[in-house]
């Protein structure tokens, strides 16, 4: 089985602007970032994304941006993610299993990489994307928490840095 690191992406590997990201231009990826992931998949880490993109669904920007976002974002990491979801719909218009705090996205990471879960992190800032990681037994931690804190969360980091750090154990 594999070990895996699963990444919010808003607010964790880009820079939060407070609303929706609605073009490539608004993609600000913090030097620590590609740094960080290249670490975790040197010490055998799988990484995926899953990220809420209802903005999609409401009309506010269309699959391409949230595509041209990610290529960016692998470019910057030399390719170091092995996957990104995202979940494009809203529950009130159609429900969404894919969207957090719904765990399908998560489950398909799982599934597609055959990872333990014991040995896995979900990396997030706001307390739904910890919810299906803890349903699912993958350890949670809280990172740069201008929002809330949640209880849910097993660790609590100011920088992605950190968060590797706390990881790898160094
Ligand atoms: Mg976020």
């Amino acid at each position: 089985m594999n070990k895996c690191v699963f990444l919010d992406r808003d607010g964790v590997l880009n820079v939060e602007i407070g609303r929706h990201i609605m073009k490539v231009d608004e993609f600000v990826i913090p030097e620590d970032v590609p740094v960080g992931l290249k670490r975790l998949k040197a010490a055998g880490y799988k990484l995926v994304v899953v990220t809420n993109q209802s903005g999609i669904a409401r009309g506010y920007y269309d699959d391409q941006v949230v595509l041209d976002c990610h290529e960016l974002l692998q470019k910057q990491c030399d390719h170091a993610l092995d996957q990104l979801y995202y979940a494009p719909l809203i529950d009130h218009v159609s429900k969404s299993l894919m969207r957090k705090p719904d765990s399908l996205m998560l489950e398909k990471g799982m599934a597609k990489f055959n990872v333990d879960p014991s040995q896995s992190w979900m990396i997030g800032d706001k307390e739904r994307d910890l919810i299906p990681a803890k349903k699912l037994g993958i350890h949670t931690m809280q990172i740069m928490a201008m929002v809330p804190e949640t209880d849910i969360a097993e660790e609590r980091v100011q920088t992605f840095t950190e968060a590797v750090d706390l990881i790898l154990g160094e």
